[in-house]
């Protein structure tokens, strides 16, 4: 079949290369893609959210699957776009609806779900402009820290960890009253901080069935040890230590069913992938939040331990059928590595030349952010620019060849995190 990713990241170039390795794939074309996608497949030069000339290509190239890679054109409605046109409603779209999509585009009516369908989660209010005031004295009457959430898609940067109950004040008076994030923080979640370990958990549903991917940690922060400003991701591992099978039981009881069945009962057929942000707190589950879509760089390291026909398993997703499909997963640990732009997150320079990619062995370079010039010289196009994939029979095995890696790897400015891991690894958390 011929298949269409959207997307231009990490992410997208992992789903790349699996689905090109797919008896199933004739043709795979990604949109728009980078450097490294045009190695696995054809790059088309298309937004994500020009659903009239993606609706064109799909009609034109007979595209048989999409598969939608970021949040943005699934919370615009790319899936109801499709649905609402005659010659695209048979064409099967990996993501959910515009109402399943608000798990993520909204984080009030994800909180609503979560409450609704008893979902442990951080207890929480939603404050408006018009309800300032009461949210102040919310505020003050909190325990500290305590967490402040624009509503809306805020790059990751509308979560605010308020240390004091002044920071707190001001900062809500500045989301609700200055706008400080535009529409996004015309609604404010004020949630209960919780204390404990972070980690990913990814689901791929057809609506009723589901079958879990392996979990994964992800690195934010910029700096070592986890300091500094939060970034994408800096890196990522999986599986995760701690994450036990009693851990995860506790996970498909409490959250993964519960979410299904909630989704079902809201009248929301969910077809796609659900990622779930988790904090483990003193071993049980709580969601910290709901994305739509799976995780960068998360999805460097969770897709390469799916043993599965990728292509089966999303023909499956799509057909209804998850319930046939035994999932093979590799028991050999992955761990990433983000190379950045020096100066990333904040500013930094575009089109250096990348060389060293030739010299890399058993290691797999995720592009997230380059460019091929006319030349042939493959250059840096963003922020986060390559992901380094490598797996080994122990995690260090593979955190040891990432990193090799990655000195290998050379431009003007370049960053990495050289800690990736190694808190799972050697500080012994449970
Ligand atoms: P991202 O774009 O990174 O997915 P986001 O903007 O969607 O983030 P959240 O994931 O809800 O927002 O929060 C961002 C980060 O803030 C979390 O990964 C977590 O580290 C921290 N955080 C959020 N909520 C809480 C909480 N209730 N208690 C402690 N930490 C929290």
């Amino acid at each position: 079949m011929n298949i269409l990713i959207l997307g231009s990241g990490g992410r997208e170039h992992t789903f790349a290369w699996k689905i090109s390795q797919s008896p199933l794939c004739s043709r795979l074309f990604i949109a728009p893609g980078n450097a490294g996608t045009a190695s696995v497949a054809q790059n088309v030069s298309i937004s994500v959210t020009d659903f009239k000339a993606i609706a064109q290509f799909v009609t034109d190239n007979a595209v048989q699957l999409v598969v939608v890679g970021p949040e943005e054109p699934l919370v615009r409605g790319i899936k109801d776009y499709f649905a609402a046109h005659a010659a695209l409603a048979s064409i099967p779209v990996i993501g959910p609806d515009q109402a399943g999509a608000r798990l993520e585009g909204s984080k009030d009516f994800a909180k609503s779900f979560m409450q609704k369908y008893a979902i442990p989660t951080a207890s929480s209010a939603t404050f408006t402009y018009e309800t300032l005031s009461q949210g102040l004295s919310y505020v003050d009457k909190h325990s500290l820290p305590v967490v402040l959430k624009a509503d809306g898609l805020a790059a990751g940067k509308g979560v605010i960890i308020a240390q004091t109950t002044e920071e707190a004040r001001t900062t809500l008076q500045d989301m609700l009253a200055n706008k400080r994030f535009g529409e996004a923080s015309a609604k404010v979640v004020i949630e209960q901080f919780l204390s404990g370990i972070e980690l990913s958990v990814f689901v791929l549903t057809d609506g009723k069935n589901y079958v879990t991917l392996p979990e994964a940690k992800d690195y934010k922060r910029i700096g070592e040890g986890d300091t500094g400003p939060n970034t994408g991701g800096m890196g990522a591992v999986s599986p995760v230590p701690f994450a036990d099978a009693a851990f995860m039981q506790k996970v498909d009881e409490q959250v993964i069913k519960p979410t299904i069945q909630g989704l079902q009962a809201e009248g929301i057929h969910y077809i796609g992938f659900i990622f779930l942000g988790l904090m483990n707190v003193k071993g049980d589950p709580y969601v910290i939040e709901y994305n739509v879509r799976m995780g960068d760089p998360e999805t460097e390291v969770v897709i390469p331990r799916v043993k599965t026909d990728l292509v089966a398993l999303l023909q499956a997703t799509a057909e209804g059928k998850l319930n046939d499909i035994q999932l093979e997963i590799d028991p050999n640990p992955a761990a990433t590595t983000m190379l950045v732009s020096g100066g990333y997150p904040e500013g930094y320079e575009k089109g250096k030349a990348i060389s060293g990619l030739d010299k890399i062995r058993e290691v797999t370079a995720f592009h997230a952010a380059t460019k091929q010039l006319p030349d042939g010289t493959v250059v840096t196009d963003g922020g986060r620019v390559l992901a380094l994939t490598a797996t080994g029979t122990t995690l260090e095995e593979a955190l040891q060849k990432s990193r090799a890696a990655a000195q290998l790897i050379e431009w003007e400015n370049k960053y990495y995190r050289k800690d990736i891991g190694l808190d799972v690894l050697y500080l012994n958390i449970n």
